[in-house]
């Protein structure tokens, strides 16, 4: 069993809390064991285990595994430390606010023979699941991806990082992106801003990504591409799963924690991770490195 901690008692803490303390039977997510949790506020025990300092979660011999919950702008810092003390790391995404140290940690993580591992539950959705396979074989002419939210919390970044699960959408359907040009619009007073990135495929075929966010506007994804042969202008709505999002991760997690994942697969995630980072920092250049 490896002993795990959760680093961030937010939304996706407690839901990896949840999960952690009832994981799904027979499955690689059961190697995982609750220890404890660090949170900035003071809290009762959860889920049965008691609250722990950072520096009992990174000294402790039976914690050798940290989920980091926190707000984006903590990653980097708390997956650094945890490697450097030889625990192995889930982190939501995005991993960082930046490719280079990104790739940095990486190579930290593989130096010290440890799994580093980022959460994409979006591509575990039932309904992009069925996109995927609706769109399988078809030759896109052009598109646009369209989320709108309310407005952002503090510390989660620029857009294209804090949105970086609509970019890996783009990138997972229709391979290695290059963007041509980024605008942010941003009214600060009216908690409002919209970031438009305009992309090319490989084959030079046009990719448009907005994130939108401001007080009244719901939680949603538009989408319109054309195909060669026909358009899908609505989210396909995949069949329910009885598995929920993250215990999904885990169990991936899991996976990788006891080598059941092939290089290959594991290369081939690193390079669309690593690819969505660094389009998600050029976004930010080319909008002339503003922080939204
Ligand atoms: P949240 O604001 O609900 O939770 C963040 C929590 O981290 C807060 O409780 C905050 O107090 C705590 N925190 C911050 N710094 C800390 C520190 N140094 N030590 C201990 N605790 C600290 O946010 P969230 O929605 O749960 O998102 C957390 C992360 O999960 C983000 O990276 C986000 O991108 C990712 N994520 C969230 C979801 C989701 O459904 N909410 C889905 C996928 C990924």
């Amino acid at each position: 069993m490896l002993g795990s901690v959760v680093v961030g008692l937010g939304i996706a803490g407690c839901v990896r809390m949840r999960d952690l303390a009832a994981p799904l039977p027979s499955s690689a997510a059961e190697k995982l064991s609750l220890r404890g949790f660090v949170s900035r506020r003071t809290l009762e025990d959860q889920q049965s285990v008691e609250q722990i300092t950072m520096a009992e979660a990174l000294s402790r011999a039976d914690i050798h595994v940290a989920f980091i919950c926190t707000e984006n702008t903590n990653h980097e810092e708390s997956i650094r430390q945890f490697l450097e003390a030889g625990k192995h790391v889930c982190v939501e995404y995005p991993m960082t606010l930046s490719y280079t140290s990104a790739v940095d940690l990486w190579n930290l993580a593989q130096q010290k023979g440890l799994v580093l591992h980022e959460e994409h539950i979006e591509l575990l959705t039932p309904d992009y699941k069925q996109l995927k396979k609706d769109i399988c074989g078809r030759t896109l002419e052009k598109g646009t991806l369209h989320f709108t939210g309310g407005p952002l919390k503090p510390n989660f970044g620029f857009p294209s990082f804090s949105g970086i699960s609509r970019l890996t959408w783009l990138v997972d359907l229709f391979g290695e992106l290059t963007v041509t040009a980024t605008s942010l619009v941003e009214e600060k007073e009216n908690k409002y801003m919209k970031m438009t990135a305009h992309l090319l495929t490989q084959q030079h075929k046009p990719l448009t990504w907005i994130e939108e966010r401001g007080p009244g506007l719901g939680r949603v994804k538009r989408i319109d591409l054309h195909f060669q042969d026909g358009t899908i202008s609505e989210l396909p709505a995949g069949q329910r799963e009885p598995v929920g999002l993250f215990m999904q991760d885990q169990v991936l997690f899991g996976r990788k924690l006891q080598g059941d994942v092939s290089a290959a697969e594991l290369q081939a995630e690193r390079s669309r991770i690593l690819h969505c980072l660094e389009l998600a920092d050029r976004m930010q250049q080319l909008s002339g490195g503003a922080q939204a």
